[in-house]
């Protein structure tokens, strides 16, 4: 209802505006204008519960207690006067607008905002040159009370502040809803009411300007997405196109100022220039570390996920052993250190006896916790050099280089034992005999297997030395 009346009699209450004359029902009417947008910020701060909304119709309000004392002075008083009680509203105005803006900001804010907060810093840097060189600087050579002056002062600092709110806001990651973008038009007419104020005699202009910022903020304030004008978003990219074409530009102000004096002939602000060069240069080279860091960490990430997929496909799931296709990788490493010292190298392949029958009895999880049990036991018993892989099913391979065939059906027995729940496990067993590929000695242990499964099970077999076996120790 208050929406739909701002958004079809603000517009006609400007034109009404525009027609009238001057004199004081065309100050009244600024006024209303103004405390409509006031009503409607403190209804969507109600309605939301939110500090920002408040803090808006604060900001807003202050400038229509300064319409209204410009309106008893202009019209009542009949008096000009400078600076006044007015202006102390006015300026009033901005830092409460700022401070909600930023406060929206750090809502708004993601996990990292380094980057976000020195791109602000770097285009709040680059435009405030053009304005102290427009705006600041002029007004300090102005003569006048030396109040007078600070307080003349004060509304091109406070639209460097408002802009920096402004700029921080956009900077952020956060959603862009309607509410959002009406806010961030408000806040830009009226950055814009004011520069037109300041340098042209336009002040029907400046001032159309002003009365559309208070609709748009008022309109902005009582869409539905007001309340979620806070919101944040996912992480930021680390540098749009956009935002790198922003930032140039942004650093190219201060060259760009210069070159502009030097061409019209006027004085060149070379302090102004070289200091904000100076900080800008600084700000460019910290965004340029941060996201040097920024991209470091993702490269860490991504090592560390390649290192984790590595781990994955070389591990059995069920058991965590290693799996097959490591195996067959450590068999050479073994052999090939086996060679080298001349150690032997023994290779068993063992297999559960009838796990078929404890499966079907006890229910196929029963065997997946047998088997990773039985791998847990068995690793407890291992040396350190020993590999134990997952080579299939309920099949086994273990690898025990510098192990005599001896040690290792030792080793075998006692693994043989410790298998859970009373289960057991015929093995074959091979010893390398520093010729054979790492398949046939997997082949003769598992033939050796076979045997053992077909002597009655739960036991081992030692598969015979092959032909042309060269002795080993
Ligand atoms: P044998 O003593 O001759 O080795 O008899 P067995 O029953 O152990 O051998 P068989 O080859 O007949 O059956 C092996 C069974 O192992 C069949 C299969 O369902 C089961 N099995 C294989 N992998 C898994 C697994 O990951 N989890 C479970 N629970 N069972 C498995
Ligand atoms: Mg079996
Ligand atoms: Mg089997």
């Amino acid at each position: 209802m208050f929406r739909r009346f701002l958004l079809i009699g603000g517009p006609l209450l400007i034109a009404v505006w525009l027609l009238l004359p001057d004199g004081l029902p065309r100050d009244v009417l600024y006024a209303v204008i103004g405390a409509l947008s006031v009503a409607a910020n403190a209804v969507a701060a109600r309605r939301w519960r939110s500090w920002t909304w408040g803090l808006f119709a604060a900001g807003q309000g202050a400038a229509v207690v300064g319409d209204l004392l410009w309106l008893y002075y202009a019209n009542i008083a009949h008096t000009d006067p400078f600076p006044s009680a007015a202006d102390g509203f006015y300026l009033a105005e901005y830092p409460l607008l700022t401070l909600s803006l930023l406060m929206l900001a750090r809502r708004h804010r993601t996990a990292d905002d380094r980057l976000a907060r020195l791109d602000s810093a770097i285009l709040v840097a680059g435009l405030a040159l053009p304005y102290w060189v427009l705006l600041i600087a002029p007004a300090l050579t102005d003569g006048g009370s030396t109040f007078g002056t600070l307080i003349a002062l004060g509304y091109p600092l406070g639209d460097v502040l408002l802009l920096a709110g402004v700029v921080r806001l956009l900077l952020t990651a956060g959603a862009r809803n309607p509410s959002f973008r009406l806010v961030t038009a408000a806040v830009l007419t009226l950055l814009v009411a004011d520069v037109t104020f300041t340098f042209t005699e336009d002040t029907v202009g400046g001032t159309v300007a002003f009365l559309a910022s208070y609709l748009f903020w008022g309109v902005g304030a009582l869409l539905p997405s007001a309340g979620s004008l806070g919101d944040p978003v996912p992480r930021s990219p680390i540098l749009t196109h956009r935002r790198l074409i922003t930032l140039t530009l942004a650093v190219l102000l201060a060259p760009g100022v210069l070159i502009m004096q030097l061409l019209i002939g006027v004085a060149p602000s070379t302090w102004a220039v070289a200091l904000s060069s100076a900080g800008l240069f600084v700000l460019v080279v910290a965004r340029m570390a941060g996201m040097v860091r920024r991209l470091e960490e993702q490269a860490g990430q991504l090592s560390e996920q390649a290192r984790r997929l590595d781990e994955l496909a070389r591990t059995d799931m069920l058991t965590g052993l290693p799996n097959r296709r490591t195996l067959a990788a450590q068999l050479v490493r073994d052999m090939a250190s086996t060679a080298a010292d001349g150690t032997p190298l023994s290779v068993a392949i063992f297999d559960l006896d009838h796990f078929k029958r404890y499966n079907d009895t006890l229910g196929h999880q029963a065997g997946d916790d047998l088997l990773a049990g039985a791998a847990a036991a068995w690793s407890l018993l291992l040396r350190d050099r020993d590999t134990l892989a997952r080579y299939g099913g309920e099949e086994f391979v273990l690898l025990m280089p510098g192990c005599t065939e001896e040690e290792a059906a030792g080793l075998l027995d006692r693994l043989r034992r410790a298998t859970p729940d009373g289960q057991t496990f015929s093995a074959g067993l091979a010893v390398w005999n520093g010729v054979d590929r790492p398949d046939d000695v997997l082949h003769r242990a598992d033939t050796a297997l076979y045997a053992a499964k077909a002597a009655g099970r739960n036991r081992m077999t030692r598969a015979p030395s092959p032909a042309g076996a060269r002795p080993l120790q």
